[in-house]
């Protein structure tokens, strides 16, 4: 799946190094966090390399290397913190998906297809 604007955009804000062999899936509710964990990460000395982001589950799962002690905890909590956001407009979520397919939403976008926002 290819990223849409807005995320090449905060790839391109922070000069991360996304590496493109693999499939990189980033809900677009996630752009915020993203914003504050890929500055957080790079305060803290992050090398702006990351080999995957997806969603898995319904949360978060970032693939990197922590090339300096402690980046792996701030990823934990971004982690943790993925499964409360609606996977379409990063707001509180407060069900999940109603397919098969674990995702997180608010009230709003409880039947919202992927492709709606294609
Ligand atoms: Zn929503």
């Amino acid at each position: 799946m290819t990223l849409g604007i807005k995320q090449e955009e905060l790839l391109s804000k922070y000069q991360i190094d996304l590496d493109r062999r693999y499939n990189n899936t980033i809900p677009i509710g996630w752009i915020e966090m993203l914003d504050e964990l890929f500055s957080k990460l790079i305060e803290a000395g992050w090398d702006r390399k990351v080999t995957q982001i997806k969603e898995k589950f319904g949360e978060l799962r970032f693939y990197f290397y922590p090339n300096v002690p402690g980046l792996d905890i701030i990823v934990k909590t971004f982690e943790d913190k993925s499964s409360k956001l609606c996977y379409y407009c990063g707001n509180p979520a407060t069900t999940e998906s109603e397919s098969s397919w674990i995702s997180y939403r608010c009230e709003e976008h409880k039947r919202t297809s992927w492709r709606d926002f294609e």
